[in-house]
């Protein structure tokens, strides 16, 4: 099975203090060595001849690498479709340098109000997610918000729908990693008002993901999880991370070798061995590993997965 997709942390680095996030109350993590632009770009480049179309550029905060307009030219030198997740705090000051290699920036979004959202972050910057809606849109990149969903904001999601009416901008939901498995618990009128909203010209959430959502998420006797078959997950300091971003068991530092790694005979047949199967794969809900793991083998996840690209590409093109 090849890989489809990179998920590249490019810093651990943050500026905010999500609440629901580990990563900036962890001091070590936060002072993780960052691999140089020459290695990136060795990586990028046998990304390239793995396959890989699509990178998503994620943190910590990417933004505070300094040299990331380098980094997302030399993504678009090798013709990938860059995703970039930010808390938009340094978006205006980077707009110009960026825009042009960027495909869609995704903006976090915690709740759809200012006070909640800042609170949730840590730091005051739901201000600056409006204003980078507008900036974005006026570079001419597609903004997203993308909606990390709890069990305490999915109350919120009709004012969620009014702030992306106001604003034109198309929301993602998607819900948020909790090792605590407690978002295996949404409540079934939880589901039913995400069953409702999803169908929001403006919003975006997998029929797939919904299903999964309801099925209280990977169960680690029959995984569903197919996170290292089908993403390349690279560490800040120039490391392949398996199976997954969430749960690093096995780390391969790498020194110009990603396409050596994923060729070699035997090597990842070994690795997908585990995938999902770990204690702490029981109700994961990680998506940005689901949905590329729905796109492989032939079940209801699947058929969900492709009607709703199908609907979401219907409600792009009506929109
Ligand atoms: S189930 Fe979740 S934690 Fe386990 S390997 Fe997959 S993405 Fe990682």
């Amino acid at each position: 099975m090849k890989p489809v997709l990179c998920n590249y942390y490019l810093t651990f680095r943050s500026n905010d203090m999500p609440e629901y996030s580990s990563l900036w109350r962890d001091p070590d993590l936060q002072a993780v060595p960052e691999a140089g632009i020459d290695s990136i770009k060795t990586n990028f480049r046998d990304l390239a001849k793995l396959g890989i179309k699509e990178i998503v550029i994620d943190g910590g905060e990417p933004l505070l690498r300094e040299d990331l307009p380098e980094i997302l030219a030399l993504a678009k030198e090798y013709k990938f479709k860059t995703h970039l997740t930010t808390n938009a705090i340094l978006f205006e000051e980077k707009v110009k340098a960026i825009a042009p290699y960027l495909h869609h920036i995704l903006f976090w979004l915690d709740y759809p109000m200012q006070e909640e959202h800042d609170r949730s972050r840590g730091t005051a910057c739901f201000k600056q997610v409006l204003a980078g809606i507008d900036l974005a849109k006026k570079a001419g990149i597609q903004p997203i918000l993308r909606y990390g969903l709890t069990l305490d904001n999915v109350r919120f999601l009709p004012e969620l729908v009014d702030l992306a009416q106001t604003r034109g901008v198309k929301v993602w939901i998607e819900p948020v990693y909790d090792s605590k498995y407690s978002l295996s618990f949404f409540q079934d009128i939880s589901l039913e008002h995400i069953k409702y909203y999803k169908n929001h010209p403006l919003v975006e959430f997998s029929f797939a993901a919904l299903a999964f959502v309801r099925d209280r998420g990977n169960q680690k006797m029959w995984p569903r999880c197919k996170a290292v078959s089908t993403v390349i997950t690279i560490f800040p300091d120039n490391s392949l991370a398996f199976p997954c971003f969430y749960l690093p068991q096995k780390r391969f530092k790498l020194d110009g070798d990603v396409f050596e790694v994923y060729t070699r005979p035997g090597f990842l047949t070994e690795i997908e061995k585990g995938q999902g199967k770990f204690p702490e794969c029981q109700g994961c809900m990680a998506f940005s590993y689901m949905l590329p793991s729905f796109a492989v083998g032939f079940d209801r996840y699947f058929l969900l997965q492709w009607y709703s690209d199908w609907w979401s590409q219907r409600k792009q093109r009506r929109r």
